[in-house]
């Protein structure tokens, strides 16, 4: 069977490696060139990704993603760990906390990895070269779909692509790995077609991420979790390979205010008032600009309208069919599992009926996936409009009748203050498990929501909304060493309204 995969991100490439050990002859179509010549280093300098916005911002194998990874295809995680990527487990920071009582078996499910996105991506790129069946071109985009003999009345039967260069490539089957900007459902309306229904939140985050870089190559220490929600900010630490490490300030898109995070003095004086993550910003030296990422909600794509598939011959995955706020880190995960569901369907379906072929993997996607990534919107708009109700000055805590939202932030309190919710936490929150799954006992269900209301939301409540916006406003120069240096700026940056964009960081300089 030919399949043709739409691009080499992370989970076009994952695709393409699964489907190729099943026998498929798999070529993976990519309009950026491949990585430099050189190791991550050079990846990370020099690796020109425009087809991935988010290419240089932080990336974490959550344990879901890693899992497949682990389970399915082992040698990407030796490929990984020989370019540096660090095995770690989600809990290991909390281990510490005497509330939480250190290791306990069955912890290994919450194993993980540590890299930066383009040592991930060099890592799948180095495993699919030696994979048989499996070609990969770069430098190739996809301009056009290819039709036959439509299988459905009034939808197209995809039969392969038309490249920019004016390659015919026929395949039985075309898989859409071509992320968040997907060109696919344009290619199904050039086509006549309805293309894909779009659903996307509103308003959405922004991110303000610096990376640092440690002397000696040794990270500093870690917070004990990643993720912590203050206010009208949300801080992100997330650690690299070779010392690396990340610190991102999300915001509301809504939040003008908080735009003055682009300018690196306010993002320092901003970062320093917020106790989780303000020693990351000194312990090393800034190896990036302030990068900006904005088009940060939830998106999703429905492939069946009226019961029918929008097109045979195809099935999109990953960001191609749906999105989760990022600041979350589950993006890879949702697309491992899509993958090894697309991977499971086309074993036991084949190709040969494309009409029940697109309606199982619907019916499949909305089954297992549709949950999670709804859940993960639904959040994001609740969190959304409690920034708002905080910008509004409406007195804190943020109401609202949706007692599963409520249930969440008790969760997310009391995670650390008892070893069965961090457990309950992390599963749920990694794609591990569904609520459901995991809060089958009412009385977990009743101690999270027990703890969560006594409980503050966090040990330190993080700077007042004055308090920030006077750091904002402070000298525009910051004495400590900043940023650069390397005369460097933000070029693209645009905010909500636009396709969601990023600003290429500076490129680092060496290790000396
Ligand atoms: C700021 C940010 C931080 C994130 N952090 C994390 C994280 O920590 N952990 C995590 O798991 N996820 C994270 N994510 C989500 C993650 O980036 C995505 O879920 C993941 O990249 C999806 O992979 P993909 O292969 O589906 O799509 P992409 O990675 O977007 O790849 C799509 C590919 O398609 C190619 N392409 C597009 N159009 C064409 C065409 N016409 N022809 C040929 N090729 C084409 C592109 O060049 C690109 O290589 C983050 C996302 C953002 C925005």
């Amino acid at each position: 069977m030919d399949t043709v995969v739409v691009g080499a991100g992370p989970v076009g490439l994952t695709a393409a490696m699964l489907l190729a050990r099943e026998g498929h002859r798999v070529t993976v179509l990519d309009r950026d060139p491949g990585a430099p010549e050189g190791g991550p280093q050079e990846a990370w300098d020099a690796w020109e990704r425009p087809g991935a916005n988010q290419f240089r911002h932080p990336h974490i194998l959550l344990p879901a993603a890693y899992r497949t990874l682990a389970d399915e295809l082992p040698e990407t995680v030796t490929e990984l760990t020989a370019l540096g990527g660090v095995p770690c487990n989600l809990l290991a920071g909390a281990w510490e906390l005497d509330a939480i009582g250190g290791r306990r078996p069955g912890d290994e499910r919450f194993a993980m990895m540590i890299a930066r996105r383009p040592v991930i991506e060099a890592a799948l790129t180095a495993v699919a070269a030696r994979t048989p069946r499996l070609t990969v071109r770069r430098d190739t985009a996809v301009s056009a779909l290819l039709t036959g003999r439509e299988r459905v009345p009034g939808r197209p039967h995809v039969t392969g692509v038309l490249t920019r260069g004016g390659d015919t490539l026929h395949a039985d089957l075309v898989v859409d790995a071509g992320g968040r900007n997907s060109p696919v459902g344009r290619m199904l309306r050039d086509l006549g077609a309805p293309g894909p229904v779009e659903e996307r939140a509103g308003t959405g985050f922004l991110a303000y991420t610096r990376y640092f870089r440690s002397a000696d190559g040794r990270l500093p220490k870690w917070p004990v979790w990643r993720v912590t929600h203050y206010d009208t900010v949300t801080t992100v630490a997330i650690e690299g390979d070779a010392g690396t490490w990340a610190v991102s300030l999300g915001v509301s898109g809504s939040d003008r205010a908080l735009r003055a995070l682009r300018e690196p003095g306010a993002w320092h004086r901003a970062a320093a008032l917020f106790p989780d993550i303000a020693h990351l910003t000194e312990a090393g030296e800034p190896m990036s600009g302030i990068m900006a990422m904005s088009g940060m909600e939830a998106r999703h794509r429905q492939f069946v309208a009226d019961g029918r598939p929008v097109a045979t011959g195809l099935l999109s995955i990953g960001d191609a069919w749906a999105t989760t706020n990022p600041l979350f880190g589950l993006g890879m995960s949702m697309g491992a599992l899509h993958v090894t569901l697309l991977r499971d369907l086309l074993r036991a379906e084949g190709t040969g009926d494309p009409e029940k072929l697109a309606l199982r993997f619907d019916e499949a996607t909305r089954a297992s996936l549709s949950p999670m990534q709804q859940g993960l919107a639904e959040w994001d708009r609740h969190r959304l409009a409690e920034i708002d109700a905080a910008l509004r000055d409406v007195p804190a805590p943020y109401e609202t009748g949706d007692r599963d939202w409520h249930f969440k932030r008790a969760l997310d309190t009391a995670k650390l203050r008892d070893p069965e919710l961090l457990r309950a936490f992390a599963d749920s929150g990694t794609l591990l498990a569904t609520a459901e799954e995991v809060f089958t006992d009412p009385a977990l269900a009743e101690k999270a929501a027990e703890l969560g209301r006594k409980a503050p939301h966090s040990s330190d409540p993080g700077p007042s909304r004055p308090e920030l916006l006077a750091a904002l406003a402070g000298p525009a120069e910051r004495a400590a060493p900043v940023p650069d240096r390397a005369g460097c700026h933000l070029r693209g940056v645009r905010h909500p309204g636009g396709q969601g964009d990023s600003a290429r960081p500076c490129a680092p300089r060496r290790p000396a």
